[in-house]
């Protein structure tokens, strides 16, 4: 097993497959950002499933498929079936901004991924064309009824609240997700570097105790719950997660780690921390050198 030096266990891998995006999401990307890595540097398909294969062995068995906007990522269903096979890892899931899930959905159901988060942060088409730089709300709604179809459960909707650009939308989000029967996680923003430093801070403590005041909502659980807190209408109807790295800190339960797309290792958002396994990859290292890097 993975387990660090504060004995929190280690059995979930954050895997980006690119760090290739179609948005421009304030929060997220540098302005001005185009320092794409060449393809030459990142994970091949092999790479990729030789390195999650070693985490399986040492314990990881939840893998969630991120980015930059993983479906930019060509073949994403054939990389993820490979991933589905590995021995002991049971839970695979995606994280998307949803403008290519309407085409790929039922082909990444097939390959084995059960649950999809989706970043939503308005229902407002000017508004979403403002945060993410393209006039794309149609095309993520499209994507999220596609994803319905295909059977994804849970459907996670990822709203990072700011203050002045959407914390007037909290309502109708509830109201949204309720009727499609998504869960709805609300999120603060994460200062990474100078991007989203530049977004205005909203605290979600007196949101939460106000939607749980005005939904009579109870503590709730919720399958791959890491860093999110839940509560939960009482017949279960409604479901809101909280992720608050800055008012409520959830560092004494963090479970995850970061594969980037070029093979470096990144043990928390927060730290400069880092481990290189592309040369290992590279350089004919066994399977034990890889392991003995990744403990
Ligand atoms: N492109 C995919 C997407 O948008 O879901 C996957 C990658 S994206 C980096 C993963 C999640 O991180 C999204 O829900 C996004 O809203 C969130 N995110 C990005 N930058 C953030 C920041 N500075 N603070 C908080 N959340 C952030
Ligand atoms: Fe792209 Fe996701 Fe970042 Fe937005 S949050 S710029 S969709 S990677």
């Amino acid at each position: 097993m993975l387990t660090d030096h504060f004995n929190r266990t280690i059995d979930y891998l954050r895997l980006s497959v690119t760090d290739r995006c179609d948005l421009r999401c304030s929060y997220c990307m540098p302005e001005g950002f185009n320092d794409y890595e060449e393809p030459e540097h990142w994970l091949s398909f092999d790479e990729i499933e030789r390195v999650v294969g070693a985490f399986a062995r040492l314990g990881v068995s939840q893998v969630r498929l991120t980015g930059g906007e993983p479906l930019l990522r060509a073949r994403l269903p054939e990389l993820a079936g490979r991933l589905k096979r590995l021995p002991g890892l049971r839970d695979l899931s995606l994280s998307t901004n949803a403008t290519q899930l309407e085409k790929h959905a039922v082909a990444l159901m097939q390959a084995g991924v059960s649950r999809i988060n989706v970043s939503l942060d308005s229902l407002n088409a000017e508004r979403i064309a403002q945060i993410v730089g393209r006039d794309v709300l149609p095309k993520i709604l499209a994507g999220l009824e596609a994803g319905k179809r295909a059977g994804f459960s849970p459907i996670k909707i990822n709203m990072v609240a700011m203050a002045g650009v959407n914390d007037d939308e909290i309502a109708d989000m509830v109201a949204f997700c309720i009727r499609h029967d998504y869960t709805l996680r609300l999120i603060e923003t994460m200062p990474m570097g100078d991007t989203g430093r530049n977004v205005q801070h909203l605290d979600l403590q007196p949101i939460k105790a106000q939607l749980r005041q005005q939904f009579g909502l109870i503590e709730g659980f919720v399958t791959g719950s890491g860093p999110a807190r839940y509560l939960q209408s009482p017949d279960g109807k409604f479901t809101v997660g909280f992720i608050t790295p800055i008012s409520q800190h959830f560092c004494a339960t963090c479970n995850r780690v970061r594969l980037a797309v070029d093979g470096t290792l990144y043990l928390c958002l927060g730290q400069d921390e880092k481990v290189e396994l592309r040369p290992l990859l590279r350089s004919g290292a066994s399977d034990q050198a890889l392991e003995q890097a990744i403990q």
